[in-house]
C-alpha cells in the first residue's frame, strides 16, 4: 500500500475486484413488496442480523482463547478481527516507513479498525487486568492491587512505586507484547516481575517483532507462486477501479515468471476491451529472469536501456517485449492474444478461450489426425510470418506455448522473442524448429520434416550441412555476419518503441 493510502477513501473496499458472489433472488408478488407485516418482519430480520462494525470484546476473547465455534456470526466476527488486524498493521509500517526517523511525526491512529482495547500490541497504557470487567481469567487471578494513596490512619501510604503492586503490573502487562510472544496464562499465580526482568522481556519481545515484519515485508515484496506483491495488488485494483477490468475472476496459470489470471474485461476510451481478458503479471522475483538476460540484453531494441535499469525495470521490460511482439504478431495475423494495456509489469490481453476456460495447450489437446496435420502446417506457417513479416523469433516455441482454440492454433508468451539478427536468433530459430518438428514426428504428421529442413524453409536460408553439428557452426558463422552488419548499421535500424508503457 502506497502511504496516502492510508488515509484515501478505500474504493476497492465497495468494488471487490475479485468478485463477490451472487446473492440468490427469491422471486415475489407484487402484493408481497406492499405488505407493511412484510416490511416489519424483514427489518426485524435486518436488525438481527446486521454485520456488527466493531467486535465485542467476547469475539476477541474467544479468539485470545483460540475457543472453536459453531455460530458462523461469530466465525465471520474473528476473521474480520484477523482482517482488521492484518490491516491495522499495515497501517502501523506504513506511518512508520512515513515518518522514519522525523521528530515531527504524523500518525495515522484514527484510521485503525481494531480499538486500541482489542490490539493486545497497539498499546502501552497500562492494562490492569485486575481491574477490568471483561478478563475471563478474572475470577482466577490473585487478588486485586491495593489502590493508591492513603488508605487512612494508621495505615501505610501505597505508592505507585510499591514493589508488589509494581511486580503485578508488569505480569499483567506482558499481555501488551503481542500474540507471537507466549507468555503463558497465569492462572492460579500471582506473578510479579521485576523492573529489570520487565524490561529485557519487553525488549526481546519488540526485536522479535521486527525480525518478524521484515521476514513478513520480504515476502510481501516479492510475486512468489501464486501470490501476488502490494504493488502488484494496487495496480489491478486500480485497473478495476478505473473500469478497464470489471472483475479479476482467478488465476489461470502460475509458472516461474509470471502468474495469468482471467478478467472480465471492462472499458476504455480509445480501444474495446474484450469481454474476457487475460492478465500476465510478470513476476518480480528475479531469480527467473536472471537466466533470461541473454534475451533482452542483446536484443538491440532494449540494450541501451537495459545497462542501465534495475532489476525491477527490467521485469517490466518483459512485459513491454512482450507487448512489442504480440503487437507486431497481431498486426500481420497471426493469431495470438491481443493487446489491451500495458501498465509496469502487468499486461492485459485479450483471452484466449471461452466463458473462463482456457484454451488448452496443444500439447494437452487430442486431435484427429486430419487435424493435427493441420495444425502442423499452420505452424509452419506461422513462423514464416513471424520471421518475415514481424522479423520475430519466437525463441520459447513449444507444444506448452501454443494453444488450439476454434479449430486452430495460437502462439502465446512472446517476451522472450527476438529478432533473428539478435546474436543468438538463429540458434533460437533452430531450437525452436527441433521442438515442432519433434513434436509433430511423435504425433505422427508424416509431412513433418526434420529440424534442418524446417528451419531453411522458415529462414529461407539454405544450409545445407549433414548433420547437426555442422548445420550449428555453420548457424553461428552467419550470426557473426548479421552481427557485424547490425553493428555497422548501429543506430540506424534500432526500432523505434512506438509505445510507451509509462505513458499509460
Ligand atoms: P509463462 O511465461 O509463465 O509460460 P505464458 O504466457 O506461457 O507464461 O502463460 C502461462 C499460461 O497461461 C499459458 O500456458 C496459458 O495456459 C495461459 N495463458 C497465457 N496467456 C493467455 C491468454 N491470452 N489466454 C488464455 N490463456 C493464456
Ligand atoms: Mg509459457
Amino acid at each position: 500500500m502506497e502511504p496516502g493510502l492510508a488515509t484515501a477513501p478505500q474504493p476497492w473496499r465497495d468494488k471487490c475486484p475479485w468478485g463477490s458472489s451472487p446473492s440468490p433472488i427469491t422471486p415475489c408478488s407484487l402484493s408481497d413488496v406492499m405488505s407493511e407485516e412484510l416490511v416489519k418482519e424483514l427489518q426485524q430480520q435486518e436488525a438481527s442480523a446486521t454485520f456488527p462494525h466493531t467486535i465485542g470484546i467476547d469475539t476477541a476473547d474467544l479468539i485470545r482463547e483460540g475457543a472453536e465455534t459453531s455460530s458462523d456470526l461469530l466465525l465471520a466476527q474473528m476473521l474480520q478481527m484477523e482482517f482488521d488486524r492484518e490491516y491495522d498493521a499495515q497501517l502501523r509500517r506504513e506511518e512508520s516507513k512515513l515518518n522514519g526517523d522525523s521528530k515531527v511525526s504524523i500518525s495515522f491512529e484514527n484510521y485503525r479498525m481494531v480499538h486500541p482495547f482489542e490490539e493486545s500490541g497497539s498499546s502501552e497504557d497500562e492494562v490492569d487486568w485486575q481491574d477490568t470487567q471483561l478478563d475471563p481469567y478474572k475470577l482466577d487471578k490473585p487478588s486485586a492491587n491495593p489502590k493508591r494513596g492513603f488508605a487512612g490512619k494508621g495505615k501505610e501510604i501505597t505508592t505507585k512505586h510499591d514493589e508488589e503492586a509494581c511486580g503485578r503490573r508488569n505480569t499483567a502487562r506482558m499481555e501488551n507484547f503481542g500474540p507471537e510472544f507466549q507468555v503463558g496464562d497465569g492462572i492460579g499465580m500471582d506473578l510479579k516481575l521485576s523492573n529489570r526482568v520487565f524490561n529485557e522481556l519487553k525488549q526481546h519481545s519488540y526485536s522479535e517483532r521486527r525480525r518478524s515484519a521484515k521476514i513478513h515485508e520480504k515476502k510481501e515484496h516479492s510475486t512468489s507462486d501464486q501470490a501476488i506483491d502490494s504493488r502488484t495488488r494496487l495496480l489491478l485494483y486500480k485497473m478495476v477501479n478505473s473500469g478497464v477490468l470489471d472483475n479479476i475472476n482467478g488465476c489461470i496459470s502460475a509458472g516461474k515468471e509470471s502468474v495469468v489470471f482471467h478478467a472480465s474485461g471492462g472499458s476504455l476510451a480509445d480501444k474495446i476491451v474484450p469481454a474476457e481478458c487475460a492478465v500476465k503479471v510478470f513476476k518480480t522475483t528475479l531469480n527467473e529472469f536472471k537466466n533470461r538476460d541473454k534475451y533482452i540484453k542483446d536484443d538491440y531494441r532494449f540494450r541501451d536501456r537495459f545497462s542501465k535499469l534495475n532489476p525491477r525495470k527490467i521485469i517490466r521490460m518483459w512485459a513491454e517485449k512482450e507487448m512489442h511482439n504480440l503487437t507486431r504478431m497481431h498486426q500481420v495475423g497471426i493469431p495470438c492474444p491481443e493487446v489491451v494495456l500495458l501498465k509496469k509489469h502487468i499486461l492485459v490481453m485479450s483471452f484466449i478461450g471461452q466463458d473462463h476456460v482456457a484454451a488448452p495447450k496443444l500439447k494437452d489437446v487430442q486431435l484427429s489426425n486430419e487435424d493435427m496435420q493441420r495444425a502442423y502446417h499452420q505452424v509452419v506457417h506461422m513462423m514464416q510470418q513471424l520471421y518475415t513479416e514481424c522479423n520475430l523469433v519466437h525463441a520459447d516455441l513449444s507444444a506448452y506455448n501454443m494453444l488450439w482454440h476454434m479449430g486452430k492454433i495460437w502462439f502465446i508468451d512472446v517476451s522472450q522473442s527476438v529478432e533473428p539478427t539478435h546474436p543468438h536468433g538463429l540458434q533460437f530459430l533452430f531450437r525452436d524448429c527441433k521442438n515442432v518438428s519433434q513434436f509433430f514426428q511423435k504425433m505422427g504428421v508424416a509431412d513433418a520434416v526434420g529440424e534442418r529442413e524446417l528451419f531453411n524453409a522458415v529462414s529461407n536460408l539454405a544450409i545445407t550441412e549433414e548433420n547437426e553439428v555442422d548445420f550449428l557452426v555453420e548457424i553461428e558463422a552467419l550470426q557473426k555476419i548479421n552481427e557485424d552488419h547490425v553493428q555497422k548499421c548501429g543506430k540506424q535500424s534500432k526500432l523505434k518503441t512506438d509505445e510507451d508503457p509509462e505513458n499509460y
